[in-house]
C-alpha cells in the first residue's frame, strides 16, 4: 500500500480526553476515532491489527478443537430471565424494546444463547466435548468507559464455550484454553502473567484465571511468587494473618480525648501509636443492610472478598448520614463498641489484636485498651483485606513481588453453574440424562491491542512487536525529486510485495522529517530510508523501531536481509 491512498490521519497533538498511552497514541497515529463515548471507529491501520490477533486466535482455538460460530448480538430477554442474570445484570446491560414491546438485549456475553443452542441440538455424550466460539462485538454500558480501547462499551471479545460431559472432562477443556492462551499471547509477541482470579459477576465454582499483560498503567494489581508459580489478582489473593509483636498484656478499656483526630494518621501521631494498634472501622451498604466492618489501621479492606462474603449485588460505603444514623458521630470517630444492632465482620487479623485504639462513636474520642471479642462482639471473622509486596506466599512462604497489569483474557470453569438454570442435559452412557460441565473463555481483542501499546513505546510513538504490526515495512524515499531515489524505492517496493513482505511506501511530497516522525509514531517495526547520499555507496539504510539500531544494508541484499530479520522477530515468540 502507499501512504498517499491509506487513511492515516496522524495528528501532531494528543487529544485532551486521552488519558492513558494507547489512547494518545492510538488517537495521534491515526487509528481510531471516538464516535460516542466508549465507542470507536477502527481506521484501516487498526482494523489490521485486529485481524492479526483474530488470526492468531482462530489458529489456536482451532487447533484445540473449536469451532467457529456466530451467535446473534440481539438476544431475547427470555433466556436471561431463564438463568436468573436478566435482574441481577443491571446497569451494565444495553436493554432494548422491538415494536411489539418485547424485551431484549445486546449482548454482553453469551452464555444463555449458547447453552441454548445446545441443549436443542446435542443429544448425547458422544457429541461432547464441544467447543464453540467466536469472534464479536460486545456490549457492556460501562458505568467509566474510558482509556480508548481499554474499557468501552462497543469493543470486540472472542468468546469460546466448552461443553463437557463431567467435571473431569470439563477440567480438560479448562487446561486446553489455558495452554490455548498463554501461546496466542506469547504469539502476540506480549509479556504476560497468568493470576488466579476472582470469578465476580460470570460465577462458576470451578476456578478462573485471568491473563494479564505486565504494564505499570494496568488497571490491576498482581501479586506472585518470585520462588514458586504462585500468582493472583490482588483482588482474590488469600491473606494469611500476620501478628504484629505488640504489648501482649491486656489492659483496661480507656475513654480518651482526640480533638480534631478524624484519621489513621492523625490518631496514630495523637496517641504516639502505630497504624497496626489501630482498628480501621467502615460502616458499608451492603444491598440495603448496613454492615460494619473492620480491618486493622495499615491495612485496606478488599471489597471483593466482602461482596463475596455476601453473596452481594451492591457493596458501598454507607454516606455521612448513614453513618451519623447509626454512630450518632461523624465517620471519622466511627468504632465497633457499643454497636450491637448491626452485624460486625472483621478480618482474621482483628482477633488478634490487643490493647487497640479504634473510635468511641463520639465526636473528639477514642478508646484505648481494646480487646475484640471482650469488648465488642464479632459476628463474622473473614478474610477481608487486600494483600501487600512482602507478605508470604501462600504456596512456599517465600516473600510476593507486586506488579501491575492488564486483564486481556479469562478463563472460567463454571459447572453446571449455566446449564442447571437452563437445564441442558444429554443422554449420558448409562442411558440417563446428566447435566452439562460448561467453561467459558474470555480474550479482549481490541483491549489486546491497546495493552501492546501500553508495554511497547516511547517518546516518539508505537513500537508494535512484528506479530501485530499493521504493516510490518516502511519504505522512505527522502526525496521524490531524485530520479534514482524514487526508482530505487519502488523497486524495492515492488519486490518485497512480491515476496508477501507486509510493506508500505511513503510516497508522500513531504519533508523527510514528517515521514520519520510518522513511521516512528505509527511504529511500523523496520524503516528503510532511501536517499541520494547511501545509494551512491550502493546502500540502504534499515532502521529497528524496537530498539533504534540503524544499519547500512547493500541495495541488492536489502530483501533478503529484512525478510531474515521479520522471520526471526516472528519466530522468537512461537510464530
Ligand atoms: P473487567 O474486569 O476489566 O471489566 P471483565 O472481567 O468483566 O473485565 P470478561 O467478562 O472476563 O471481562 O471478558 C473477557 C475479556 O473481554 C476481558 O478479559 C477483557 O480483555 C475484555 N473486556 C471486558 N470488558 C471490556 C471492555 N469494557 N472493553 C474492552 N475489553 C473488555
Ligand atoms: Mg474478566
Amino acid at each position: 500500500m502507499r501512504v498517499s491512498q491509506l487513511l492515516i490521519p496522524t495528528l501532531r497533538e494528543t487529544p485532551a480526553e486521552a488519558e492513558v498511552i494507547s489512547h494518545q497514541l492510538m488517537y495521534r497515529a491515526g487509528f481510531i476515532r471516538k464516535t460516542a463515548a466508549g465507542v470507536y471507529t477502527y481506521l484501516p491501520l487498526a482494523h489490521r491489527v485486529i485481524q492479526k490477533i483474530s488470526r492468531i486466535v482462530r489458529e489456536e482455538m482451532d487447533a484445540k478443537g473449536g469451532q467457529e460460530i456466530m451467535l446473534p448480538i440481539i438476544q431475547p430477554a427470555e433466556l436471561w430471565q431463564e438463568s436468573g442474570r436478566w435482574a441481577v445484570y443491571g446497569d451494565e446491560m444495553f436493554r432494548l424494546k422491538d415494536r411489539h414491546q418485547r424485551e431484549f438485549c445486546l449482548g454482553p456475553t453469551h452464555e444463555e444463547v449458547v447453552t441454548d443452542l445446545v441443549r436443542g441440538e446435542v443429544r448425547s455424550y458422544k457429541q461432547l466435548p464441544l467447543l464453540l466460539y467466536q469472534i464479536q462485538n460486545k456490549y457492556r454500558d460501562e458505568r467509566r468507559p474510558r482509556f480508548g480501547l481499554m474499557r468501552g462499551r462497543e469493543f470486540i471479545m472472542k468468546d469460546l464455550y466448552s461443553f463437557d460431559r463431567d467435571a473431569a472432562n470439563c477440567k480438560q477443556s479448562y487446561a486446553k484454553m489455558y495452554d490455548a492462551y498463554q501461546r496466542i499471547f506469547s504469539r502476540c509477541g506480549l509479556s504476560f502473567r497468568p493470576v488466579e482470579a476472582d470469578a465476580g459477576a460470570i460465577g462458576g465454582t470451578g476456578g478462573t484465571h485471568e491473563f494479564m499483560v505486565l504494564a505499570d498503567s494496568g488497571e490491576a494489581g498482581i501479586v506472585y511468587c518470585p520462588q514458586c508459580d504462585y500468582a493472583a489478582n490482588v483482588e482474590k489473593a488469600e491473606c494469611k494473618p500476620q501478628v504484629k509483636a505488640i504489648d501482649a498484656t491486656p489492659s483496661a478499656k480507656e475513654l480518651v480525648a482526640t480533638p480534631g483526630a478524624k484519621t489513621i494518621e492523625a490518631v496514630t501521631k495523637f496517641l504516639h501509636t502505630e497504624p497496626e494498634c489501630l482498628i480501621k472501622t467502615l460502616i458499608y451498604r451492603i444491598d440495603a443492610k448496613l454492615v460494619v466492618v473492620l480491618v486493622r489501621g495499615d491495612r485496606e479492606v478488599n471489597e471483593i472478598k466482602l461482596n463475596n462474603v455476601f453473596g452481594a449485588m451492591t457493596v458501598e460505603l454507607a454516606s455521612a448520614q448513614e453513618v451519623n444514623q447509626l454512630c450518632k458521630c461523624e465517620t471519622g470517630y466511627v468504632g465497633p463498641v457499643g454497636l450491637t444492632e448491626v452485624e460486625i465482620v472483621a478480618d482474621a487479623e482483628v482477633p488478634l489484636m490487643v490493647n487497640a485504639v479504634c473510635g468511641a462513636n463520639d465526636n473528639g474520642y477514642h478508646f484505648k485498651g481494646i480487646k475484640p471479642g471482650r469488648d465488642f462482639t464479632i459476628n463474622q471473622v473473614v478474610d477481608l483485606r487486600t494483600i501487600e509486596a512482602g507478605e508470604p506466599c501462600p504456596k512456599c512462604g517465600e516473600p510476593l513481588a507486586t506488579a501491575r497489569g492488564i486483564e486481556v483474557g479469562q478463563v472460567f470453569n463454571l459447572g453446571t453453574t449455566y446449564s442447571e438454570k437452563l437445564n441442558a442435559k444429554v443422554l449420558g452412557e448409562n442411558g440417563k440424562e446428566q447435566t452439562l460441565y460448561m467453561g467459558c473463555y474470555g480474550i479482549g481483542v481490541t483491549r489486546t491491542m491497546a495493552a501492546a501499546i501500553e508495554q511497547n513505546y516511547d517518546q516518539d510513538g508505537i513500537k508494535w512487536p512484528m506479530p501485530l504490526a499493521p504493516f510490518q515495512v516502511v519504505i522512505v524515499p527522502v526525496n521524490l525529486k531524485e530520479q534514482a531515489v524514487v526508482d530505487a524505492a519502488e523497486k524495492l517496493y515492488a519486490e518485497l510485495l512480491k515476496q508477501r513482505v507486509e510493506v508500505l511506501i511513503d510516497d508522500r511530497d513531504e519533508r523527510p522529517g514528517v515521514k520519520f516522525k510518522d513511521a516512528d509514531l505509527v511504529g511500523y517495526p523496520l524503516r528503510v530510508t532511501i536517499g541520494a547520499k547511501t545509494l551512491q555507496d550502493g546502500n540502504v539504510e534499515v532502521k529497528f523501531r524496537a530498539t533504534g539500531q540503524v544499519e547500512f544494508v547493500p541495495v541488492e541484499a536489502v530483501v533478503d536481509f529484512l525478510q531474515v530479520q521479520i522471520a526471526a522477530q516472528l519466530a522468537s515468540c512461537g510464530n
